[in-house]
């Protein structure tokens, strides 16, 4: 494929491409342009230009366009949805659904564009008034990363148009395939040529050229904190706004008078979802240690249950997306294994026939983990869930908050006031009690400490796609 800019198909101006792979059998099947500071400067041009007019629309007009544009989203859902599978791995039935989800909170921005309004404080005296209004920040970079790229590149892109600003995006290198038929699939649907462009290539060469051009006003990253930090101390050179989304390492909390098996259906589908690789899902568990035999026996018959999904894409945990993630999982099994931990299943690389090309890791119980593990201390990113007994409700908070993190919290618990102060008490921007469900498009979701800043979706998101403006006026009143 080509990169989508201004409305049309491009290569990199130097001409190089860099390969996109399957990671069932690390075959690459595609090959997209290796851009650099030239081709980002072209995206962002044409994004500029193209603000000028999208800013000026009225809010209903740009509703009109983007609910166009979620309809088209859904009627190729089956399509955008084959590439996802393709570059990610992921079992096809859940990219598709990634596909019409990350639609809704496209319809859910533009409505909550609808309802957005200034104020005209009434403290003022005869012969003034003082508007606030809120403006379009202008150009915006969303750089994403391969673990959901639509719902996380839909995250800014749909809060960034229903707002007025225009958008570059820079998908991750394992999945830029989806996001690329996405940008064409809008242009067709009306979006105006340069509003949704979409450059490919390196975090460290193209990435880094848009953080550092002087036209975009804001960045919008979701990834690793390594990237993260970088960007926010670049963007910091020329005063751009920056919303993080970075890593997570989150901590369940199980009490002794927990519904067991809710909390472990719970948790071994949140767990292993998307094979590990996703920023709020659980990976260290502390229990309460009356009922931490029945626990562990509940999470591992149900996670023991679980398949992995040969290139065919049925079964429930599809690869790793390449040997690095992959790779993780692997050293943090051996570590904790090394160190003493029982691995209850999984553990190690699955082989045979279907899966000895790929990056299989099965999901994995790690029990009587101690905190120097790494599993304790790193995000895994990963299907493993290194899980200890605590000797009460208070050592499992101090474990639980001490981290660098602060993405997710779980606690199961019926006592409602000891769960209630439990999450109150956890340090993390999103919190759950008893149950584990997909985050709301309607609630604002980030994490707090190193996990991130800035808050996406809901009016939230719009929100941080809009800049106050305040207007004095001063005017005669007549005798
Ligand atoms: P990554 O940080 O390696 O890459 C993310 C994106 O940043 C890619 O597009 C990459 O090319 C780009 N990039 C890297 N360095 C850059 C630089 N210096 N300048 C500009 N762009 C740069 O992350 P990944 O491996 O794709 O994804 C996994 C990470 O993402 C995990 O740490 C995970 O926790 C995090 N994540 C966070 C959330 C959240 O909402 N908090 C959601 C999903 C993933």
């Amino acid at each position: 494929m080509e990169m989508f800019i201004n409305g049309a198909w491009v290569a990199a101006k130097s001409g190089a491409t860099d390969p996109v792979t399957d990671p069932s059998t690390t075959e690459v099947f595609d090959t997209v342009p290796s851009a650099g500071a030239a081709d980002a400067d072209t995206a962002i041009r044409s994004a500029q230009t193209a603000f000028k007019a999208w800013s000026q629309r009225t809010m209903a007009e740009r509703v009109g366009i983007l609910k166009n544009c979620a309809k088209a989203m859904r009627d190729s859902a089956d399509q955008i949805g084959a590439a996802l599978h393709r570059e990610l791995g992921r079992p096809l039935a859940g990219c598709i659904a990634e596909i019409n989800s990350s639609a809704s909170l496209l319809d859910i921005y533009t409505e909550e564009g609808l309802r957005i309004h200034g104020e005209m404080p009434i403290s003022t005296g005869a012969g003034e008034k003082t508007i606030i209004t809120r403006e379009p920040v202008g150009v915006v970079v969303a750089i994403t990363p391969f673990n959901f790229p639509i719902t996380l590149l839909m995250f800014k892109v749909g809060a960034a148009l229903t707002s007025g600003c225009t958008i570059v995006a820079k998908p991750s290198e394992d999945t830029p395939t989806s996001t690329l038929m996405l940008a064409e699939i809008f242009h067709k649907a009306g979006l105006p040529k340069g509003a949704f462009n979409v450059v490919t290539g390196s975090g460290i060469e193209v990435g880094a050229a848009l953080v550092n051009h002087p036209v975009p006003r804001k960045i919008a990253f979701t990834g690793g904190g390594v990237a993260g930090k970088a960007i926010a101390a670049a963007a910091a050179g020329t005063v751009k706004r920056v919303t993080l989304e970075l890593g997570g390492h989150c901590p369940a909390i199980v009490c002794a008078d927990a519904d067991l098996d809710n909390a472990t259906t719970a948790i071994a589908r949140h767990g292993t979802a998307n094979s590990g690789q996703f920023c709020y899902r659980v990976n260290r568990i502390y229990v309460e240690r009356a009922v931490y035999h029945d626990f562990l026996e509940k999470l591992t018959a149900k996670i023991s249950a679980l398949t992995l999904a040969p290139a065919d894409g049925t079964g429930d945990l599809g690869p790793m997306v390449n040997e690095k993630i992959f790779a993780n999982s692997v050293h943090q099994c051996d570590d904790a294994r090394d160190k003493g931990a029982r691995v209850l299943c999984g553990g190690s690389r699955v082989t045979g026939a279907g899966y000895d090309d790929g990056f299989y890791f099965p999901p994995t119980i790690l029990a009587d983990v101690t905190d120097d593990m790494l599993v304790m201390q790193r995000e895994t990113f990963g299907p493993v869930l290194g899980i200890c007994a605590v000797d009460g409700a208070q050592e499992a908070l101090e474990r639980a908050n001490d981290s660098d993190y602060g993405l997710a919290s779980f606690v199961f618990c019926r006592d409602l006031a000891k769960g209630i102060m439990l999450c109150e008490g956890l340090e993390a921007g999103l919190v759950w009690l008893n149950d584990i469900q997909r985050s709301s498009h309607y609630a604002p979701f980030g994490g707090v400490k190193q996990s991130g800043m800035g808050r996406e979706k809901g009016r939230w998101g719009v929100e941080s796609y809009l800049e106050y403006k305040t207007i004095y006026l001063s005017y005669e009143v007549p005798a």
